[in-house]
């Protein structure tokens, strides 16, 4: 059936015929702790008749994320380790993070912040911590790259962005903005001028970092939104999170690659998925990660090669995971080292 707004509830999932009414309970235990929607574009996306469909898993709750294992952290990749001001994660030298929402068109099931976006999640910045998070990318120099994540920063009005976007142009150390989205596959129909205009209102180089992680996802509205933005002159590149039952084939996630380099999308990062809590359903071994992403040396284009990477659980940063970037201490346990050259373990002990 066809949708016409936004899915939030379990009795809407069951309405749209993407849970059963006799799982309608179930869902709304895993609903009332982690915040649901579904886009029209994506419920178009789901077949139905699929019972292990990918885009649904991605998307429609599962009882099973009620079920935590002890290496799950509510913070995975420890952005509040690294958070000088609300609304600032700086955890690398010359950028830094600014998440200035936290609400999403969709919310993924997987998601490492799960815990933070949502009706119930960190919402918006006020204009004061605004103004102090803009304060601190003004005051420190080294910052070379802003990076806009949440949320998702294109839920944002475009007078919002672009007043946003201006105060950043103001800062002459300031060269680079990025914004990470899932808006041109989920909800590509506000990727209108009014919107493109405001993302190019730095005046810096701008980049958009797009989610997705089956090759459906990559519709033909999806493509013409990509083309829109990449027309007018940002730069697109992708991120891809290794999930199980979603892209965990060779062919899956080559198609992926070869559709975003078709819709000129250079493919940059494949997650190993991240230890946020009730996800592990989605998760792979390292071993398995690092097959898949030698699955496609090879097999595809250079142009479609991601980078392989893990985000050190504790906010250490990322890291590589081919072969030679992660030594295994056996029993499931690794060694990991992050860009300042330390050894963490993975999972982390205790
Ligand atoms: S769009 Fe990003 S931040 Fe939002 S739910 Fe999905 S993974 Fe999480």
């Amino acid at each position: 059936m066809t949708v016409d707004r936004p899915i939030r509830t379990a009795r809407e999932l069951a309405v749209a015929g993407l849970i059963d009414t006799t799982a309608e309970e179930a869902v709304s235990r895993v609903a009332s702790r982690y915040a649901v929607a579904i886009t029209p574009a994506v419920a178009d996306l789901i077949d139905r008749d699929d019972p292990n469909d990918p885009i649904a898993r991605q998307f429609v709750p599962d009882p099973a994320e009620l079920t935590f294992s002890p290496e799950e952290r509510s913070d995975p990749i420890g952005d509040g380790e690294h958070s000088p001001v609300t609304g600032i994660v700086h955890r690398y030298p010359d950028r830094v993070l600014l998440k200035a929402v936290h609400v999403c068109p969709v919310y993924c099931r997987f998601c490492f912040r799960r815990e933070m976006v949502g009706p119930q999640g960190l919402g918006t910045l006020t204009a004061a911590e605004l103004d102090a998070a803009i304060g601190y990318i003004a005051g420190h120099r080294q910052i070379w790259e802003v990076i806009l994540t949440g949320g998702d920063p294109l839920v944002l009005s475009p007078r919002r962005l672009a007043e946003m976007l201006g105060r950043l142009r103001a800062i002459e150390h300031v060269k680079v903005v990025r914004f990470h989205t899932r808006v041109p596959v989920v909800e590509a129909e506000r990727i209108d001028a009014d919107l493109i205009a405001a993302l190019k209102a730095s005046g810096k180089a701008t980049y958009v970092a797009l989610h997705a992680n089956h090759p459906r996802e990559l519709s033909a509205e999806a493509r013409a939104a990509a083309a829109r933005l990449i027309d007018a002159g940002i730069v697109m590149v992708s991120q891809t999170v290794l999930l199980k039952g979603v892209n965990d084939d060779p062919d899956v996630l080559a198609e992926l690659m070869r559709g975003f380099v078709e819709t000129r999308i250079k493919p940059y990062y494949l997650h190993h998925p991240d230890l946020a809590p009730g996800t592990g359903h989605f998760r792979l071994s390292i071993e398995e990660g690092q097959a898949l992403a030698e699955s496609l040396r090879g097999r595809v284009s250079g142009l479609c090669q991601p980078t392989y990477i893990l985000d050190i659980p504790g906010g250490h940063g990322k890291a590589v995971v081919s072969a030679n970037a992660i030594s295994s201490g056996g029993c499931g346990s690794y060694t990991i080292t992050d860009f300042r050259g330390n050894a963490h373990s993975y999972p982390p002990k205790g």
